[in-house]
């Protein structure tokens, strides 16, 4: 049973953030995510501050300078289905196509789909871990098959977002408003390691606010991102990747290569680039670039089987990305 809180639908932007400086207050978006946290008790709040009716934070707009902004309250749908975003922004379309189900993607929000909490089933149960301010990661001594191989430590979470790796291959950034006015922030540095602090997923305030997200112009960048996961239904990333290449005739003059389902974070790979940048990718090219984007890989009792994965992903993915030309 969900505990009591009270609800609110602020009328403007303005009125969210005031609404949301008290003590228990939660911010609520499309509520995929959110409602079923509370469900289950993983935390609790005292008043909802529901965002859902502010117009001005839903739609994908075009920038002065080619670029791409989009509203916090987009849905993942709209995101995935947009024809520009397909056409220039690749990776971000098809990881918006790669979250969840329909119904999901038709309710959930892409400001919602970077904030959402992690999905390790012992900060999901009834276990008081240490990202609920407990003593242990109980992943560590447990069932670890779904959890990090990079970036973890003390807490061995899985980033859950599909469209934030791809929102870092893009060079993206999100906007922030709150009590203290507003910042822009790379999605490359919006998320936090558990080694920097084990409690909270984002670099978010008390009270701040997502309200949209700029992507650069692309200028020509060819992006893709692929998941694998358990089943082709609905289900989170077991290792994904999302690449962003620039070419110069057949060499690769820039290139982001990006980890979802491997850390705490989406995770750039820039050893990975370094071997790319550069080059005429071939087969043993991006054999290198896979290896080199593993080096650090540190899996947990039983998730050893995502290293192999990964670097045939990664591989398999680059090679295509160029065979594309
Ligand atoms: C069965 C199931 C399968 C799923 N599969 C996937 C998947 O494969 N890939 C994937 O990426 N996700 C998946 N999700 C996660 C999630 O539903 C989506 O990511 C969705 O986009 C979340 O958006 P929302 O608007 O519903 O967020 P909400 O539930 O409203 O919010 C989620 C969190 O983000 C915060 N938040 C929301 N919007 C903002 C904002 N603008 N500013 C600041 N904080 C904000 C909320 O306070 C809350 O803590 C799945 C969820 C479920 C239930």
């Amino acid at each position: 049973m969900l505990t009591n809180f009270s609800y609110i639908r602020p009328k403007s932007l303005r009125e969210a953030v005031k609404a949301l400086a008290s003590d228990g207050a939660g911010l609520h978006a499309g509520g995929t995510d959110l409602l079923g946290c509370l469900r289950d008790h993983v935390f609790d709040i005292k008043k909802m501050v529901s965002i859902s009716g502010l117009k001005e934070l839903d739609g994908i707009r075009e920038t002065a300078d080619g670029g791409i902004r989009i509203g916090a309250l987009t849905t993942v749908s709209k995101v995935a289905e947009n024809p520009f975003l397909k056409k220039h922004y690749a990776a971000l379309a098809q990881a918006a196509e790669a979250v969840a189900s329909p119904q999901l993607r038709n309710q959930g929000t892409i400001g919602g789909n970077l904030c959402q909490k992690p999905r390790c089933w012992y900060y999901r149960g009834e276990f008081h871990c240490l990202r609920k301010g407990g003593e242990k990661c109980f992943a560590v001594a447990g069932e670890n098959q779904y959890h990090c191989i990079l970036g973890g430590g003390p807490c061995f979470i899985v980033h859950p977002s599909d469209t934030a790796p791809a929102l870092v291959a893009h060079d993206a950034s999100v906007r922030i408003v709150g009590p203290k006015g507003t910042r822009t922030i790379a999605v490359e540095k919006f998320h936090v390691l558990p080694g920097v602090d084990a409690r909270r997923e984002t670099m978010l305030g008390p009270g701040e606010i997502v309200t949209e997200i700029v992507l650069p112009p692309s200028q020509g960048v060819r992006s893709t991102y692929r998941k694998v996961r358990d089943r082709s239904a609905w289900d989170f990333a077991l290792a994904g990747v999302a690449l962003a290449i620039q070419l110069n005739g057949d060499v690769v003059s820039k290139a982001r290569v990006v980890l979802s389902g491997a850390a705490p974070i989406p995770w750039r790979s820039k050893d990975a680039e370094q071997v790319i940048i550069g080059q005429k990718v071939d087969g043993t090219v991006a054999s290198k670039a896979a290896e080199a984007a593993l080096r650090n890989a540190r899996p947990l009792s039983q998730n050893g089987y995502k290293v192999p994965m990964f670097r045939a992903l990664i591989e398999e993915e680059l090679e295509a990305i160029i065979r594309k030309a």
